[in-house]
């Protein structure tokens, strides 16, 4: 517990006003979009300024209480939720677009601008910023940088960190570091910038992104391809990388999912069919339509049962819908929605899809599959029901053998939501000891006193509970094993 003689220092900082200490608050900011995870924190605190934010962690070395920086907490690995003696810092107040320059087509954004306010604000000017999470419109900038967050157009255009050209960044013990800038080239000493992204909060707050914009294309071409396999769907995926085509997004729904979608949204998807693919095709007019048809061949040659064409834009949204809605349509379904997202390499899609199916039947459970076929990132989604305790059980279980798989299959335990909380036991458990060391040598060199999102991505102290396999050899040998029957 902070005690108030420190919440009072941290009120001269910020002013009364800006400390949020009620109850109300306190719950309001206990979780994020992690399902099971909720703790309180002892007062939420909006900063004003850069300096506010450096006299905070000041103050947190000195009375030894923990920081934990929120955008806009649609987080699904834990990284925004309180951990104890805590205040959490809200940063979706900063939220201003803060200067378009054309003519290097950059962007300064502070922390807390919505990711889709910045799509929209930019496209009105024929510019495009590519990185594009399914919560872009509720999730923040600063957490899409702090989480490296990718998202539907991620195949053809890279993720969040691939646009990151600079960044100004309260360090832990208050210090203020800017690094990167317009300069398309830099490899002056270390890049601080990159090691920062995807640091999930424990590193450094930020407080201010420089991003790369691009041209916004020409032409695009969306369809939504229906099969009666999931391995057509998986062949078509293949087969439209090998024909040198990148699609601006490459997605997939299971049957499941779709199920629940139609229901959901009433987009006349067809119930029986085992898998969709969502594929859009973008570039220059004439490139488009040239893509746009030999994928619909590729799509038949596939046994595909239909190729819906968009017309319109207003065509092409409503298809686009149907992925983009598959996350609410599943939560409708029970109670607890536990969406994960195992990754690995783009041809071993189906096996892993196969393999997810056979755990879930294992485990009597139900999952809805879909993700980024393209990029291999599935959201293999539980519907369930926390206060069905053996069920819950069975869910922890099956969703780790899904991440020891994904591992075996050459991939990894998140491909977008990063670790937080929720995954840091399987870090520690498929992640070598040497390179949990390096990361923990960083983290204690920046924050001796672990003061900034303490116990985010690993344990702060090694602690080995049962078995740990630390390579995939260990890990086949582990499953052979039977260690999760
Ligand atoms: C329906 C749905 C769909 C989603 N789809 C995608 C998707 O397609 N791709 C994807 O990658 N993710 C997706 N997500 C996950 C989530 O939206 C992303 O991780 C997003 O980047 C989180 O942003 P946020 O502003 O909500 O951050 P928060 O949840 O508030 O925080 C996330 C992490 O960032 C840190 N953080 C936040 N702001 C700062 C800051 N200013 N300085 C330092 N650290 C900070 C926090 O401490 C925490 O560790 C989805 C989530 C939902 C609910």
């Amino acid at each position: 517990m902070i005690p108030q003689t420190t919440l009072e220092k941290l009120r001269s900082v910020v002013g009364k006003e800006n400390v949020l200490d009620s109850p109300e608050d306190k719950i309001a900011y206990s979780y994020d979009g992690t399902p099971l995870l909720q703790q309180l924190p002892d007062a939420a605190i909006i900063p004003r300024s850069v300096d506010h934010i450096s006299q905070i962690l000041r103050l947190a070395n000195e009375e030894g209480f923990a920081v934990v920086p929120r955008g806009s907490g649609s987080g699904l690995s834990g990284g925004s939720i309180p951990v104890d003696n805590s205040v959490v810092l809200l940063m979706n107040h900063w939220n201003r677009i803060l200067e378009i320059d054309q003519k290097n087509l950059t962007v300064w954004v502070e922390p807390g601008v919505i990711t889709a306010n910045l799509h929209s604000t930019v496209e009105a000017l024929g510019l495009l910023y590519p990185p594009d999470p399914g919560s872009a419109a509720i999730c923040s900038i600063g957490g899409n940088v702090a989480e490296n967050a990718g998202g539907l157009r991620g195949l053809k255009y890279g993720v969040t960190k691939n646009y990151v050209l600079g960044l100004e960044v309260v360090l832990p013990n208050g210090d203020v570091v800017v690094t990167g800038g317009k300069s398309m080239k830099d490899v002056a000493g270390y890049s601080l910038k990159d090691f920062l992204i995807g640091s999930e909060g424990t590193l450094g707050i930020i407080t201010r992104v420089l991003l790369r914009l691009i041209p916004k294309p020409q032409a695009s071409r969306t369809m939504l391809a229906y099969f009666d396999k999931m391995s057509d769907a998986a062949e078509t995926v293949s087969d439209i990388i090998a024909a040198k085509i990148t699609p601006a997004a490459l997605e997939f729904l299971d049957n499941t999912t779709i199920r629940c979608v139609e229901e959901y949204a009433k987009l006349g998807l067809p119930t029986h069919v085992e898998s969709l693919l969502l594929i859009e095709v973008d570039g220059r007019k004439a490139e488009v339509e040239e893509d746009g048809e030999k994928v619909v061949g590729l799509c038949k040659k596939h046994h595909s049962l239909d190729v819906r064409v968009a017309a319109t834009e207003q065509e092409a949204i409503q298809l686009r819908t149907a992925r983009k809605a598959a996350f609410s349509a599943l939560a409708r379904v029970r109670p607890t929605t536990i969406l994960e997202d195992a990754t690995v390499p783009r041809s071993e899609v189906a096996s892993m899809l196969e393999r997810i199916k056979s755990i879930s039947s294992k485990y009597n459970l139900t999952f809805g599959n879909f993700g980024h076929a393209g990029d291999g990132n599935l959201h293999p989604t539980c519907l369930t029901d926390e206060r069905d305790k053996d069920e819950i059980d069975r869910a922890m279980r099956a969703i780790e053998e899904i991440f020891l798989e994904a591992v075996r299959f050459g991939g990894t335990i998140t491909g977008e939501h990063g670790v937080g909380l929720a995954k840091r036991k399987f870090l520690e458990q498929t992640m070598s000891e040497p390179a949990l060391e390096m990361m923990r040598k960083i983290k204690d060199a920046l924050d001796p006193n672990r003061v900034l999102n303490p116990g985010k991505i690993f344990k702060l102290r090694p602690r080995c509970e049962g078995p740990m396999p630390t390579n995939r050899e260990q890990i086949k040998k582990f499953l052979e094993m039977g260690a999760y029957t």
